[in-house]
């Protein structure tokens, strides 16, 4: 995959809002193709928001995202709390599911996309597992089957929501490798992530919110101690911004 001279998605004047409650404010800004970018900001900043607005599942309330992406085309890890791991699937089924083409389809279709499932679960470290149910695997091998599908699905531009909280120190490791390999191949990575030490040692850019941007650019410079108190002092103040849904007194 070579990389795109041009910017993937950009952001122009984006106002995001939940019952017309403003999460994020007037971002603006551009993710170049083939970077890869950190999403860094407190709780409650907007991060998990801007990533569903991406991917199309909020409606901006205000500005837009600007993007020729096709729906297949942006793969998307969504935080662990939202994924529900009681359904009745095995691991083989659940890689599948990452190739939108295969799914629903039979014969040889089918068996090629098995067979690139299988080779997915390799890469992540989970050779033998094809057939577990998805409930009996531990927080770290359900994220290693994740990234499999993510494999499988191939996509451009890739967003991981937290990819790596209540992960064990060793699948981060791997799993961070596999995000390396991506961004070798020239595609497009963004990560919410909390741990700042990763963000500085594995991500050349970050995007640092609070409901508003703080800076977005090379890591060293944004993650600056000033604009990480900033952030912090901003977060503070989120309850204040209860504007609209605050009953009149
Ligand atoms: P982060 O991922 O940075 O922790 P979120 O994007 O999840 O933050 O949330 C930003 C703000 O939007 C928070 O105040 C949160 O309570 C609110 N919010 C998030 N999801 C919803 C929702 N589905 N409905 C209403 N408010 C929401
Ligand atoms: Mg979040």
């Amino acid at each position: 995959m070579s990389a795109h001279p041009e910017p993937v998605i950009r952001l122009h004047n984006l106002t995001l809002a939940y019952d017309r409650h403003p999460a994020v404010h007037h971002l603006s800004g551009t993710l170049k193709a083939g970077s890869l970018t950190a999403i860094a900001g407190p709780n409650g900043a907007g991060k998990s928001t801007l990533m569903k607005a991406i991917v199309g599942e909020l409606k901006p309330a205000e500005g837009r995202i600007e993007h020729r992406l096709g729906r297949t085309e942006i793969g998307y890890l969504p935080q662990a709390a939202e994924i529900n791991r009681r359904f009745p699937i095995d691991v083989l089924d659940t890689v599948l599911l990452g190739d939108w083409k295969a799914s629903g389809a039979f014969g040889r279709v089918r068996h090629a996309a098995m067979e690139r499932a299988r080779q997915a679960l390799q890469t992540v470290g989970l050779d033998g597992f094809e057939k577990r149910p998805i409930g009996s695997l531990s927080a770290g091998q359900f994220q290693r089957v994740l990234f499999a599908r993510l494999l499988l699905q191939d996509a451009r531009v890739i967003l991981l929501d937290e990819p790596f909280t209540a992960i064990d120190a060793r699948t981060t490791r791997d799993l961070l490798e596999i995000v390396a390999s991506w961004h070798g191949e020239g595609r497009t990575v963004v990560a919410v992530l909390h741990d700042f030490d990763q963000v500085r040692s594995h991500f050349p850019e970050t995007l640092l919110i609070a409901r508003e941007l703080i800076g977005w650019g090379p890591t060293e410079e944004v993650m600056a101690p000033e604009n990480l108190m900033r952030a912090r002092a901003m977060a503070e103040r989120f309850d204040e911004n209860a504007e609209v849904c605050e009953p009149a007194a």
